[in-house]
């Protein structure tokens, strides 16, 4: 049996787990990121505490066949990354970079692709050959899995579905620059966005103006709860959430899509709402796509980076 490592590395922390070669994540760990000094330091630490994990396991160079890693950004086949802003990285190559750090081979991608690749492995994907994850945070992001494998797009920047235009009238900008994209509406600060322009409008009494500063997560409680206004933010947001779903699958067809992040503790509530907005805007073709709620938590990226780490050395 072999063994190896995915790595997870975000913007405040590193995850860290070591699984064997069926995808059984026997141990894992968490260290911060480093992110002073333009990231310089990142490398080095996982290096650090992956060794001092072998050491302490006293595993054996012939028993690891390598490690994943999933990062915040571009990243090409190659492993070549194209400028992490979150880390401060430019452009390097993270295969020979964390390689020479280890003495094991390394696999990289970007970490949304990653998660959706972990998803459909081990997670709510499973069984599914091409599927799309979708994960609606603090931003929308999202990763497209063809026969098994990665779609990380000639530049890395395959499934940035976020950045679709939704609203052609919008006034204020998304963080990419422009104006209306799906990022604005569809993640969790699009939610809470859309509350406070409701809120705004005119003076219907609602539990939300009682709120200092209201999430998405307000919104949602709120309106399972029968709030009126809470309910037309989401009937708003679920609108906005379906079209977007049916604008993706007229890309790629999938069997399956997957949504993550933070708005997805809504579970099925968020699925029966967003589902006849889908239905209503979908190329009749697509009707079918099933969907599902991630089902790996935090976990998803490190499942992901190590079949990364799988396929390319298993
Ligand atoms: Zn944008």
């Amino acid at each position: 049996m072999k063994y190896g490592f995915g790595v997870d590395l975000g913007g405040t922390s590193v995850k860290i787990a070591y699984f064997n070669e069926e995808g059984t994540l026997l141990d894992k760990w968490e260290i911060p990121t480093d992110v002073r000094q333009d990231g310089v330091n990142i490398l080095p630490d996982i290096a650090r505490s992956l060794q001092e994990y072998v050491d302490q396991k006293q595993l054996t160079r012939e028993s690891l066949l390598g490690i994943g890693i999933g990062v915040p950004g571009p990243v090409d086949d190659e492993g070549v990354v194209n400028c992490c802003e979150n880390l401060g990285w430019g452009v390097f190559n993270v295969h020979d970079a964390l390689g020479e750090l280890t003495g094991l081979p390394v696999k990289a991608g970007n970490d949304a692709n990653v998660a959706a690749l972990g998803e459909c492995w081990k997670g709510s994907g499973k069984g599914s050959k091409n599927m799309m994850m979708v994960t609606l945070g603090t931003g929308v992001g999202g990763g497209l899995v063809a026969d098994g494998k990665i779609v990380a797009g000639a530049h890395g920047a395959a499934g940035e579905f976020g950045h679709l235009v939704l609203n052609r009238e919008e006034t204020e900008p998304c963080g990419c620059g422009k104006k209306g994209c799906a990022e604005q509406y569809c993640s969790a600060t699009g939610v809470a966005r859309l509350a406070q322009k409701r809120l705004e409008r005119d003076a219907e009494p609602s539990v939300l103006r009682t709120l200092e500063r209201v999430t998405a997560r307000d919104v949602f409680d709120s309106g399972k709860a029968g709030d009126k206004v809470a309910v037309q933010v989401l009937e708003q947001y679920f609108a906005y959430l379906g079209e977007f779903l049916a604008d993706v699958c007229c890309v790629f067809d999938p069997e399956k899509v997957i949504l993550g992040g933070g708005v997805c503790k809504a579970g099925q509530f968020l699925l029966d709402g967003m589902m006849p907005h889908y239905l209503k805007n979908v190329f009749h073709a697509s009707r079918g796509v099933k969907f599902a709620i991630a089902s790996l938590g935090n976990d998803a990226g490190t499942y992901g980076a190590f079949k990364l780490a799988l396929d390319a050395f298993g």
